[in-house]
């Protein structure tokens, strides 16, 4: 919809605005009021180059865009009855949870086999572990390939689908090739839009599914969204969303916690929601409370960091990691709430 500066556009300016249009494959229908006019996009708006243009012009306020600019992930899509397995679930629908150590220790093995057979006895549906890390620090440990290697192993012994961080295309081709089941997509590199489109081409035959992170600095939902329509127009259409906080407003917490955007990403799209609140509120006692909160806000599940002894942990598990004891309460707790939550979402929420 073309709002203009002025009430109404002259003969000229209307022409100038029919020849973008035009270019663009759409049409112009001006609506006449009695006070003002406003001009509306008839067709396919979904381009940013057309409504840039128009935006330019300088007898144009602004333009407002009706339709969503994302047109794979939104609810008119013909995804939109579109389910992804996670262990032996299905979502949307069922309830998943993603447990595990933020980093393996590559120098301990045994200490990563004991969380992976704690939290399959806890009831998670999927095991993560932090391969290469993405650190703050360039002098952190930043991860070895050598864990791969003991993740690999882990879902060998246990029987568990395994996720893991890729950060770029090295890592993204090993773990394909070992057909890593869940690939992540931390919040740094959320709008590396390369590396989305990599993703995207190496996994659209196997299936991989893709757990993609909303990073910090990302604005609106949209744009999470559109990262997200990065993997899918590749032809992977296996993506969980992953709210995991965003800018660190509220001291005390690690990052300001951002669950209530499930209703929102659920209204907008057809993709499962995937809450993480370890990164979230970023501290152990926090997070059972977080996961409960993502369970009622409607996600479809929730990927939390746990060690079977967070003290010895690497990375992020000292400070966020919750117990397997912990874990196995939350997801006792967070089946139920979530059962509870259906039935409070809103209709544009539910496919
Ligand atoms: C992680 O999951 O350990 C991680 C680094 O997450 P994020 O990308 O959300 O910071
Ligand atoms: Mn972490």
């Amino acid at each position: 919809m073309i709002i203009p500066l002025h009430p109404r556009l002259t003969d000229s300016e209307l022409k100038e605005l029919e020849a973008i249009a035009s270019e663009f494959g759409v049409r112009i229908q001006p609506i006449h009021g009695i006070e003002r006019s406003i001009y509306a996009i008839l067709g396919d708006e979904t381009s940013q180059d057309l409504l840039n243009r128009l935006e330019g012009l300088e007898f144009v306020e602004r333009v407002d865009r009706i339709q969503a600019p994302y047109k794979l992930m939104s609810r008119e899509s013909k995804l939109n009855h579109h389910r992804i397995r996670v262990g032996d679930k299905q979502l949307p629908g069922d309830f998943c949870v993603i447990a595990g150590h933020c980093t393996i220790d590559p120098k301990n093995k045994a200490m990563f086999l004991e969380t992976a057979f704690a939290v399959k006895e806890a009831g998670a549906d999927m095991l993560r572990g932090g391969v290469w890390k993405p650190r703050t620090s360039p002098h952190s440990f930043q991860g070895d390939a050598k864990s791969l290697d003991i993740l690999l192993e882990a879902r060998e012994r246990t029987g568990m689908q395994i996720n893991t961080e890729v950060m770029d295309f090295e890592q993204l081709k090993l773990c394909v090739d070992a057909k890593v089941d869940s690939l992540q997509i931390g919040a740094r590199s959320a709008l590396n839009y390369r590396l989305l489109q990599q993703v995207g081409e190496l996994t659209k035959s196997t299936g991989t599914r893709v757990l993609l992170k909303r990073s910090m600095h990302m604005g609106p939902v949209s744009e999470f969204i559109l990262a997200a329509e990065y993997i899918v127009a590749q032809g992977n259409p296996n993506v969980m969303l992953c709210p995991r906080g965003t800018v660190p407003t509220i001291e005390g917490f690690r990052n300001s916690p951002d669950e209530s955007i499930t209703l929102l990403l659920k209204e907008r799209t057809w993709a499962p929601v995937v809450v993480d609140p370890s990164h979230s509120v970023g501290k152990a006692v926090y997070v059972p409370s977080a996961c409960l909160a993502a369970a009622g806000y409607g996600a479809d599940g929730i990927l939390i960091e746990t060690h079977c002894n967070p003290k010895k942990g690497v990375g992020d598990d000292p400070k966020q990691a919750v117990t397997p004891d912990v874990l196995a309460q939350i997801v006792r707790d967070t089946r139920q709430i979530h059962a509870m939550a259906a039935r409070y979402l809103p209709k544009a929420a539910v496919s």
